[in-house]
């Protein structure tokens, strides 16, 4: 890993500079790049503009690690109120959400509870429930809540991380729940005994777990999204869907608004499914540094933004 990607990491679980920089004018105007703004409204309208142009979208509200369940239960209840809005909008959007913000680091039961509610109200209001992954040592939490999920809902899937050595038996473990799953490459710090710390490697393993999951769509037995900017592992997918017999709307392309739009237009225009994840919310900070850490070339567009550019 990059010295400049491991700086951002470690900054990103700032909570000093996550106070300081979110009073800021400046990072708001440069974190304006990834996101249409704090507001849930301003997603939805742009999640309405995207529908025009044929792209999903998922929805996320950026959070920080809760200190209580009553905080948990505010996200619940937003969320409930998302699934609505996106119904009476009748947008294609889905909610996407990660469970510390549903309280898992405070109780496993409470978080299932709630996140269940939120699955219920997505099943009900004709979306789909897409729970995150976080970082390693949130996994085996993450997976037991996923399958309890779907012994009771059928739309809700699952993020899964192509850097950790465990991913091939996690997907392995899930494939008899003809699951849907958004393979992403994975955006924490993690030690090499955890994750693959090669590029070239994760880029591997994406491409050889995004095989797997295109032969079993072709089977009816998975229903793969690729979370991913990189357009060769795109393109390889897309060609290798077309051997495996995976049709177009059996899997999906996602990627992040702001990011590769110009792009992502074209691949909808061919064709592909695509969806844009936008996310909102106050709590910016630590999801913004982890996206300069991707590209830490981005840290130009900061430092435009702070002469006014
Ligand atoms: C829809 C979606 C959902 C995600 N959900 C999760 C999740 O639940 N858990 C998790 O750990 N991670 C998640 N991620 C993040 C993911 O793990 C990667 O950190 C992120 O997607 C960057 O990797 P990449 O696949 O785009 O490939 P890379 O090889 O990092 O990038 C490929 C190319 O895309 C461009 N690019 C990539 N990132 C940026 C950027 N930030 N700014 C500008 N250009 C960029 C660059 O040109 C780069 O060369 C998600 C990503 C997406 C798109």
């Amino acid at each position: 890993m990059s010295l400049a990607r491991q700086a951002l990491l470690r900054m990103s679980r700032s909570r000093w500079l996550a106070g300081q920089m979110s009073k800021r004018a400046f990072a708001r105007r440069a974190v304006r790049r990834f996101m249409p703004g704090e507001d849930p409204e301003a997603s939805l309208a742009a999640a309405g503009v995207l529908a025009t142009k044929g792209l999903g979208t998922l929805l996320t509200q950026l959070g920080e690690n809760l200190t209580s369940l009553d905080e948990a239960a505010q996200v619940r209840d937003h969320y409930l109120w998302l699934c609505d809005r996106i119904q009476a909008l009748d947008i294609p959007s889905q909610p996407s959400i990660k469970l510390t913000q549903f309280g898992l680091d405070l109780s496993e039961a409470a978080c299932t509870e709630y996140v269940m509610a939120v699955a219920a109200r997505a099943e009900a209001t004709g979306s789909f429930l897409w729970v995150d992954i976080e970082d390693s040592s949130y996994v085996d939490r993450t997976l037991a809540i996923f399958r309890k999920l779907r012994e009771r809902h059928e739309k809700v899937g699952l993020a899964l991380q192509a850097y950790l050595h465990r991913t091939p038996a996690d997907l392995a473990a899930l494939m008899p729940l003809n699951p849907a799953i958004r393979l992403v490459k994975g955006a924490y710090a993690e030690p090499p005994a955890v994750a693959m710390p090669v590029k070239r490697d994760v880029d591997k393993a994406f491409a050889s777990l995004g095989e797997q999951m295109l032969d079993a769509a072709a089977r009816g037995e998975a229903f793969p999204v690729f979370g991913t900017h990189d357009l060769n592992l795109v393109q390889h997918l897309t060609d290798y869907a077309v051997k495996a017999g995976a049709t177009d709307g059996s899997w999906e392309i996602a990627m992040l608004y702001g990011i590769r739009a110009a792009e992502q237009h074209r691949l909808a225009a061919e064709g592909r499914r695509v969806r844009t994840l936008i996310s909102y919310g106050e709590h910016w900070f630590p999801w913004y540094m982890r996206r300069l850490a991707e590209r830490p070339a981005n840290v130009w567009f900061v430092m435009k933004s702070l002469v006014g550019g």
